[in-house]
């Protein structure tokens, strides 16, 4: 475990009382963990601060994928422009949970019912992922005389950065099912543009692309530079106003080291630079999980402590069937030891001996780890509480719920 983890568990026992997380944890009983706690109040302030890091012309979409409970969708509100949603169930379900809100609406594979009921739904943006939709796109407004929208073509760019080749989830600059092949653009400015014969209810606005998740500020500025060249570059050859490019997300999250944040100031800093060689242009970007990954946590309760072939391992009630993000991710959640003095059994109560310890759930497989072999772990006895941090994105809702059939975890909010 690395140490800023170390530290925050070394001073948890002072520290439990003064922080309303630990505070709520302690205050549930046994059979209410495992729990997921989000702090609204947290969130709304990471959010504000991202907001007034960024320069005017870029706007702040949610992808709401990330974590999509009505709460913090709520309590993002103030701080962000809009919503991006990736499915006609996220679309009604944010619409429902911030009903004013701008939408963006993207992602692969979108059905002829998902796009009618966007376009009823007066979806703000369409990321149109391949010619054909634009086609499928053209047939449901077809059907609605007076009706027109906005549309980026969302393009799979070859962006050169070594970058790309690092990061956990690469969407784009390599071949994969999101977006456009960059060749295939120019066709489809052509159907868009003025006199093109899709032109008349699509009306392009411009490009955009996600390329990858987990990009540090250095690393996205650079793909931001590049993707707005080439888009200012088809611009200008097909001759179309090139008013808007939404960058994506994917701003880096370091699970291994929950102190090293993206660095939104000079991320900022560069998009303004950016645009200042862009003048009319707005630049969106849609983040996720750098917007909610840390006003999550994941609190539960051991349940065991046992030693196997000469290594410690501890099981908590509840596992990956909740958070999922450390099995799919393959890192170690970092967590931090809520100590329980109480032992009301008369028997032995179980600890790790040893100075580390595999954190596991209760699933029936060996796939079910929530952290490996963690020095946090040193000393944590059957009773004890666990806090899992940075389980506010991509935790509970990527999670496969229904294997093994256990009980759902409680839902808690702070600050709302
Ligand atoms: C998943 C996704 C995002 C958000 O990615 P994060 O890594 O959570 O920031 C944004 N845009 C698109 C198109 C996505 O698929």
């Amino acid at each position: 475990m690395n140490s800023a983890v170390k530290s925050t568990l070394d001073s948890t026992a002072n520290s439990t009382l003064g922080n309303p997380v630990h505070r709520r944890v302690a205050s549930l009983a046994a059979d209410e963990l495992p729990s997921y706690v989000h702090d609204l109040a947290a969130l709304r302030e990471h959010a504000a601060t991202v907001r007034a890091a960024l320069p005017e012309r870029v706007e702040l979409y949610y992808a709401a994928k990330a974590n999509p409970e009505a709460p913090l969708l709520t309590a993002l509100s103030d701080a962000v422009d809009g919503y991006e949603v990736s499915s006609g169930g996220e679309l009604a379900h944010v619409r429902a949970a911030v009903p004013d809100a701008p939408l963006a609406f993207g992602g692969p594979g979108k059905t002829p019912a998902e796009i009618a009921a966007a376009v009823d739904a007066g979806v703000h943006r369409w990321h149109v992922e391949s010619e054909q939709e634009l086609h499928r796109l053209a047939a449901v407004l077809a059907e609605r005389p007076g009706a027109a929208v906005d549309v980026l073509l969302r393009v799979n760019l070859p962006v050169v950065t070594d970058a790309l080749d690092a990061v956990p989830l690469a969407m784009g600059g390599r071949p994969t099912p999101f977006g456009l092949d960059p060749d295939r653009a120019e066709e489809c400015v052509r159907l868009l543009t003025d006199g093109g014969p899709l032109g008349r209810q699509l009306r392009l606005r411009g490009v955009h692309a996600h390329l990858a998740s987990g990009l540090a500020a250095a690393e996205q500025l650079a793909v931001a530079q590049q993707i707005v060249t080439w888009s200012a570059e088809l611009a200008e050859r097909t001759g179309f106003p090139l008013t808007e490019v939404n960058i994506g997300g994917g701003m880096a999250v370091d699970y291994d080291d929950p102190a090293r944040r993206f660095d939104w100031t000079a991320f900022g800093e560069g998009l303004a630079e950016l645009l200042d060689a862009h003048p009319g242009l707005v630049l969106r970007i849609e983040p996720g999980r750098a917007l909610t990954a840390y006003c999550g946590w994941y609190a539960t309760e051991v349940l065991d402590v046992k030693r196997s072939h000469g290594e410690d391992f501890v099981v908590v009630r509840g596992g990956t069937h909740h958070l999922r993000t450390p099995a799919t991710r393959g890192h170690s959640q970092p967590f931090t030891v809520l100590p329980v003095d109480a032992w009301p059994h008369p028997w032995a109560r179980p600890a790790v001996g040893s100075g580390r310890a595999t954190l596991a759930g209760q699933l029936c497989t060996p796939k079910d780890v929530l952290a490996r072999a963690a020095t946090g772990a040193a000393g944590l006895r059957a009773g004890d509480r666990v806090l899992f941090a940075m389980a506010g994105a991509y935790a509970w809702n990527i999670s496969h719920h229904e294997f093994l059939m256990h009980p759902r975890p409680g839902f808690h909010y702070l600050g709302g």
